[in-house]
């Protein structure tokens, strides 16, 4: 499997490799930043709690059980998980349990559909930008060279010159849609290329941030040395991650407690640090927070050790999106012969993507091989909350049966819609005041998708490298060799050299 150029972002901190004292830590929380971050520090030796109010691990990225109407039981999920090349820290943490990533299967290609019948296929693109830009454009249905005089160069070089501090500061106060706005694209290529690429990140273009949809480019694209080409799980993740997690956990003495809420957190008598759960009180000398953001929100609201103004007005800005939906459904009948295991769509109504999982995962590809039919999952992201179910509901079928006519006289057997709204905000102006890993409080940290990094990354990439960042953090206390954290490049290809002003 490629690894193309990375970079070591935060170099081995020369300490010991384990711990040379007994330590305790409490992670709250078990989706992918927490997990990371209990693995980390429970290879140094850390005695580790880690406590996740849900009956699984995993959290955003974890799977269920549930049963069908014939009694079949089965693992559902919020759905279909891009896992991109260039996630080097979750893929490094994804090794601990599956070492050759057999867990992944490669998708050749990413298609995004038009309306109008448009088609724009990203396989085998260069990896290397310009390179990759100008075959994406070349063969694009989208755009003519014509077309490329009227676009405005100047807004549309941000995306090479991708810088933190300098694209935060000039592009943050900027929403995104009104970025895209200023490129001027003709709107069919702005569909294809820009509608469905923002809308990933399940925030509404007019309310995120231009500054963060840049990092999304430069992170995904045009810094990302591995292509923009991803996999995908071939298994529930239950089954692929995470019961080998809690199996690989336990074995390093990891105390796992599932269905188990923190409440609250504050200092202990002789500087450790208590967590009151509705299991009980736990007593440890490091903390990590891998919550949600309303889970953080809950917990430091109720914390008044916390008490550091500036950093609670921090916690307290942060804001979820819109809700999205997961809508999977099993079919009496197969779909087309070739058909691409996902789509992306555009000018769909609320669809987002089509993804078809007898294709890749062996679960739904078992109940087709005994009844037949097609297991199709539909998303909508961004999803406004005053449409209602049916609506969507409709919308999202309409979209489904334009696109894969086949599907349009299948009878549903069984379905599951999940309409839920746990995503982070990353609003127009919101960069400042985000939270990074490191508290003002000795021997805590916080870890998960809304944290800001130094580095470019996002969602189940941010979530794992920040888990690695938090545990770094306690580490570091006791001079103990810190995890690597890896990045893409961090500027872009025509970032300034000179300090931006
Ligand atoms: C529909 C959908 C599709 C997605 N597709 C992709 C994709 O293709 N590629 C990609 O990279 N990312 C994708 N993501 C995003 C990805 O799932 C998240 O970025 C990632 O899982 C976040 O991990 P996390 O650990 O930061 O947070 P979470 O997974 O939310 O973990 C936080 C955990 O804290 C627990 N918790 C909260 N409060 C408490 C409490 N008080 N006590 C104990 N536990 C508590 C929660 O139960 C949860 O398990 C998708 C997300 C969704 C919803």
């Amino acid at each position: 499997m490629s690894q193309g150029p990375k970079e070591l972002r935060q170099p081995l901190a020369a300490g010991d490799a384990r711990l040379a004292v007994d330590r305790s830590a409490v992670v709250v929380g078990g989706g992918i930043a927490g997990v990371a971050a209990a693995t980390v520090l429970a290879e140094r030796g850390a005695k580790v709690t880690l406590v996740e109010k849900e009956s699984f691990l995993g959290g955003r990225a974890g799977a269920w059980t549930e049963t069908l109407a014939n009694g079949e039981s089965f693992e559902m999920e919020r759905g279909f998980h891009a896992f991109f090349r260039q996630y080097y820290n979750l893929r490094a943490l994804l090794r601990r349990v599956d070492p050759e990533l057999s867990c992944l299967v490669k998708l050749e290609d990413y298609p995004i559909h038009g309306p109008e019948g448009e088609e724009q296929s990203f396989r085998g693109l260069p990896s290397s930008t310009p390179a990759n830009l100008m075959a994406l454009i070349r063969r694009s249905p989208a755009i003519g060279l014509r077309d490329l005089f009227k676009v405005s160069g100047p807004r549309a070089l941000e995306m090479l010159r991708y810088e933190q501090q300098r694209t935060y500061a000039r592009w943050d106060d900027t929403d995104a849609g009104a970025y895209l706005d200023s490129l001027a694209f003709p709107p069919r290529a702005r569909r294809l290329f820009f509608d469905v690429f923002a809308h990933s990140f399940f925030n509404p273009e007019r309310e995120m941030s231009a500054g963060e949809l840049l990092m999304m480019f430069h992170f995904y694209f045009t810094g990302n040395p591995e292509g923009l080409v991803f996999d995908v799980a071939n298994a529930p993740f239950s089954r692929a991650i995470w019961d080998p997690f809690a199996e690989y956990l336990t074995g390093l003495g990891v105390e796992l407690r599932l269905e188990c809420e923190a409440e609250a957190v504050s200092r202990g008598e002789d500087d450790c640090w208590v967590v009151r759960t509705d299991a009980g009180v736990l007593r440890a000398d490091g903390l990590v927070l891998g919550l949600t953001v309303p889970g953080i929100q809950a917990l430091v609201a109720a914390s008044p050790d916390l008490n550091d103004w500036g950093w609670r007005s921090s916690i307290s800005s942060l804001a979820l999106t819109n809700p999205f939906v997961v809508w999977r459904l099993w079919l009496d009948r197969p779909t087309a012969d070739g058909r691409a295991p996902f789509i992306g769509t555009t000018g769909f109504g609320p669809l987002d993507n089509i993804s078809l999982f007898h294709l890749f995962e062996d679960e739904s590809r078992d109940w087709q091989e005994r009844h037949g039919g097609s297991v199709v999952e539909l998303h909508a992201y961004a999803v406004d909350p005053l449409v209602s179910e049916q609506t969507l509901r409709s919308q999202l079928l309409d979209g489904l049966h334009h696109l894969y006519p086949e599907t349009r006289d299948a009878n549903v057997l069984e379905e599951r819609y999940l309409l839920r709204q746990d995503c982070p905000a990353f609003a127009p102006g919101s960069f400042a005041e985000r939270p990074r890993v490191e508290t003002p409080f000795e021997g805590v940290a916080i870890a998960g998708d809304f944290v800001k990094l130094p580095i470019p990354s996002a969602l189940m990439e941010r979530a794992a490298a920040s888990g690695f960042l938090a545990a770094n953090q306690l580490l570091a206390m006791d001079n103990v060799r810190s995890e690597p954290v890896y990045s893409i490049p961090e500027r872009g290809l025509i970032a300034p050299r000179v300090p931006w002003k």
